[in-house]
């Protein structure tokens, strides 16, 4: 339902998350780990030969590792998910095809990090609590002021987000979460006509699922692909 306390949140590598309140999420160290005893175990597997039953007793101990890598991830985004609903009452997170940016510059990791699950995740927690979920476009959230709307450039390497034209500062990616809390916020104004108290009223459980795919809807009547 769209009314309240509207969270924007950015994902990211370098920090798992981050809002537009300013909360910061670091990756959790034990994905390292286990990311590491998952390559050691998988070197050992391939020195086996195959189907022979020591092979197989390795490749049991791959699959599980897997399924517990796959288990500790989901765990820890139905927390964070959890963490964002306490905290707001809208959430809007980045419309991006995660599928699509894994096979850029970023490959595997985007993948490791699962933020398409993560996303996925977020919204049916904000369904189950009652609260409403949303989807920007994301284009260029981390290139824009959040305080005047001014256009800022920065590569990845710069952390900061610094103004020149109203010197407002702040972190990179909360920048860019408060650009994302932004750009929902005008959205649901604008699909609710007579904005969000609107939006409240007549909101239904389901109609707000079919409402913030509306909001998703990228303006210039382009249409995008359905996801699943
Ligand atoms: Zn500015």
């Amino acid at each position: 339902m769209a009314w309240g306390h509207p969270i924007g949140v950015d994902v990211g590598l370098e920090k798992f998350l981050a809002t537009s309140d300013g909360v910061l999420v670091k990756p959790p160290k034990f994905f390292k780990n286990l990311q590491s005893k998952l390559r050691l175990l998988q070197r050992r597997l391939s020195r086996k030969q195959r189907k022979s039953k020591n092979y197989e007793k390795q490749r049991l101990k791959v699959a599980r590792l897997h399924h517990q890598i796959d288990n500790t991830r989901k765990d820890f985004h139905f927390k964070q998910a959890h963490a964002l609903c306490d905290a707001g009452d809208m959430v809007f997170m980045e419309d991006l095809d995660y599928r699509t940016s894994a096979k850029g510059m970023f490959g595997k990791h985007m993948l490791d990090a699962g933020f398409g699950q993560f996303r996925t995740i977020v919204k049916y927690i904000c369904w189950k609590r009652g609260k409403f979920f949303g989807e920007v476009d994301a284009r260029g959230t981390s290139q824009q002021c959040p305080e005047c709307g001014g256009e800022v450039k920065k590569d990845l390497s710069v952390r900061v987000h610094s103004c020149p034209h109203c010197e407002y500062q702040t972190d990179r990616d909360v920048a860019a979460g408060q650009n994302i809390r932004n750009r929902g916020i005008i959205a649901i104004s604008t699909v609710g006509q007579t904005g969000m108290e609107t939006a409240c009223a007549d909101d239904l459980p389901g109609v707000g699922e079919a409402r913030s795919r509306q909001v998703s809807k990228p303006p210039k009547g382009k249409t995008r692909k359905l996801k699943k």
